[in-house]
Formats: structure tokens, C-alpha cells, sequence
């Protein structure tokens, strides 16, 4: 499939595929990852998931210097290996095919609904063993939701369960009937104060509260997907008293009184070169002490505390991870 658009519905690129996934949802998982997302935190760890579109990426040291990208561009877009004008380049990928090293890369392909349940289905029998199912992850794929919402379907007459991973960013009055084809919804929160999530993440944060606030609501009067919120754990930016405060205040508010912490680690700038992006902001190393000293404090503020793939998934009403629905 070579356009992002499927029958009407836009059709995001896919940028990886991961299987045996064990931290994204309960069970064994495969996570499918998205293009395109309207936040730009500064601890990114997948600057590849920012853009919508498939992209070019430049590994530098693989590079034998042979020059057939540059030779053999249909545009002449390439002056030097990785170096292209991106007003001539129309995005073909011919210099990914022919790099005899692997140092061109793309980014993100397009896949329809069909390919990707064939791609996944070899991994369901492990799903079903574990009472796992598809994580969509990104990027944001709430900017795909009508396709993830269809998927999802699919992948429910499949016995397969669904979840999503979100930013919490997009617009609910618009989007929030594709979420009940979801059946559990993983939702980042990071900072509490609107101007410092401005600041770090680079868009305001009252959309995602509202969207928090509404879809608990139709979780809890049984309407909606489970809703399970997630914090990353960034030292001196989520960790603070304040923030962690502010945030278990909110949840008590909305009626959720479980966490999962995803604690930060420093996985290096790799991605950022090869994509020729300013490279990441960096924080100090997230220590046990200070994973423990935050969750002493949400548990003190009323919040249960999780890592990553730890969940009590029972603190919810979880019928779907035992008992997948069947959608006709
Ligand atoms: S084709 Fe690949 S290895 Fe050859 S110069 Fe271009 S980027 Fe380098
Ligand atoms: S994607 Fe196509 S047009 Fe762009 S630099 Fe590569 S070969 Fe040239």
C-alpha cells in the first residue's frame, strides 16, 4: 500500500512492529507502532514517531561511501550519501533499496487493515495463552483512530484483545465514539502544571485533562474502555512533589486510584542523528531511592503504584482480558 489513505480512511504509517511485548498491557503483546504525534517532549525516546509520514534516516558509520544513493536518485536529490534536498526528493525510497550497507533507512510504512491482521496473526495463539492481545502505540494513535478503531473490530472477531496507548491529546468530541471499539486505554500523563507541560512537551495540557476526566467517566459507568493512567518518571520534571501531588489529586478526583510508573532511562541520541534532529535534552539517571521516594508519595496521596507489566490488572473490571469479546 503506497498512500496513507484506505478506502476514505486515513491509514497511518507504521514504524515498527513488536512482538513478545510483556510492559505494554496485560499478557503477551504484540505493539504496533504509529507515525505521527502532536507532542514534542523533550525526552523523546522515538523521535522516528513524530513525523506522519514515512521518513529517510541516515546512519552514518554504515556508510561504505560508495555513492549509489547519490548516483542512482531519480530525482538527483542526493548531493552527498545522506545529504538530500528535500524540495526535489518525492519521498520513493529507491536510495533505501539500493544502499548496499543499510545505512538509508525509512521510517514508517503503510499497511491496510488486512496485511496487518496477517502480519500479527502468527503471534495470536501466545496472545490467547496469556490473555493478551495488540497494543497500538506510537506516535499518537488517536490521530488514526476511525483505522485503529477498525482494526480493533477486526482484531476482536479474532478473539484478540485490544489496547492503546495515547498522549491524551486529540480532540474526544470528535474521536471518543472510535474509543469504545478500544477495550483498554493506557493513558500518559507527565505534567500536572499546564505551563510547564507547555514547556516540556509543547502544548497545553487541558485538552488531556478534560479527555482523562471524560473517559473515566464512561470507564466507570461501563460505556468505555478500561482506562489505566501512566506516568514516566523524568528526574527534577515529573518526579517533583508538586507534580506527583497534583496529579494524585486529579485521579482521586475522576475516581482512579492506580499508577503505573514507567521509570526514564537515557537511551542515547542514536535516533536523533540518523533523522538530523537537535538532539534530546538530558536528565539525571532515575535511582532507586528516588523511584521509591515517589511512590511513598502518591501511595501516601491514596495512589497504588505499578511498574511497567506489573499491573493488578483486577483493580479494574477487566472481563475483556479473560473472556475477549467477540464482535459481530
Ligand atoms: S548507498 Fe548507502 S553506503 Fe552507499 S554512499 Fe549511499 S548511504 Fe552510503
Ligand atoms: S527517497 Fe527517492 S527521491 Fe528521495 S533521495 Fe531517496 S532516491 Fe532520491
Amino acid at each position: 500500500m503506497e498512500s496513507g489513505d484506505m478506502g476514505g480512511v486515513k491509514a497511518p504509517a507504521i514504524f515498527s512492529i513488536q512482538n513478545f511485548c510483556l510492559h505494554d498491557g496485560p499478557g503477551v503483546r504484540s505493539i504496533v507502532f504509529l507515525k505521527g504525534c502532536p507532542l514534542r517532549c523533550v525526552w523523546c525516546q522515538n523521535p522516528e514517531s513524530w513525523r506522519t509520514d514515512p521518513e529517510l534516516a541516515f546512519k552514518a558509520h554504515l556508510c561504505i561511501d560508495c555513492k549509489t544513493c547519490v548516483n542512482t536518485c531519480p530525482q538527483q536529490a542526493m548531493s552527498a550519501p545522506g545529504i538530500r534536498d528535500t524540495q526535489k526528493c518525492d519521498g520513493c525510497f529507491a536510495c533505501v533499496e539500493n544502499c548496499p550497507s543499510e545505512a538509508l533507512v525509512c521510517f514508517g510504512k503503510y499497511y491496510s487493515i488486512d496485511q496487518l491482521v496477517e502480519s500479527l496473526r502468527p503471534e495470536f495463539p501466545y496472545m490467547k495463552n496469556t490473555g493478551g492481545g495488540v497494543t497500538f502505540s506510537g506516535g499518537e494513535p488517536t490521530l488514526f483512530l476511525e483505522f485503529v478503531g477498525q482494526l480493533s473490530k477486526r482484531l476482536h472477531e479474532e478473539g484478540i484483545h485490544t489496547a492503546l496507548e495515547t498522549c491524551g491529546y486529540f480532540d474526544s468530541e470528535k474521536e471518543i465514539g472510535f474509543l469504545s471499539d478500544i477495550d483498554l486505554v493506557l493513558f500518559d500523563i507527565k505534567l500536572y502544571d499546564e505551563k510547564a507541560h507547555r514547556k516540556f512537551c509543547g502544548k497545553s495540557n487541558k485538552m488531556i485533562k478534560q479527555n482523562l476526566t471524560r473517559l473515566s467517566a464512561s470507564s466507570l459507568g461501563g460505556t468505555g474502555p478500561v482506562i489505566w493512567p501512566r506516568l514516566p518518571l523524568i528526574p527534577t520534571v515529573t518526579d517533583t512533589t508538586e507534580n506527583l501531588t497534583g496529579w494524585a489529586q486529579f485521579l482521586k478526583n475522576i475516581g482512579i486510584s492506580f499508577l503505573t510508573l514507567v521509570p526514564y532511562h537515557n537511551m542515547g541520541d542514536g535516533k536523533r542523528e540518523w533523522l538530523n534532529l537537535p538532539l534530546a535534552s538530558e536528565f539525571p539517571a532515575l535511582t532507586e531511592k528516588h523511584l521509591q521516594v515517589s511512590i511513598d508519595l502518591l501511595e501516601k496521596n491514596g495512589i497504588s503504584c505499578f511498574a511497567p507489566g506489573e499491573e493488578d490488572w483486577a483493580q479494574t473490571d477487566f472481563k475483556a482480558v479473560s473472556d475477549p469479546r467477540t464482535v459481530t
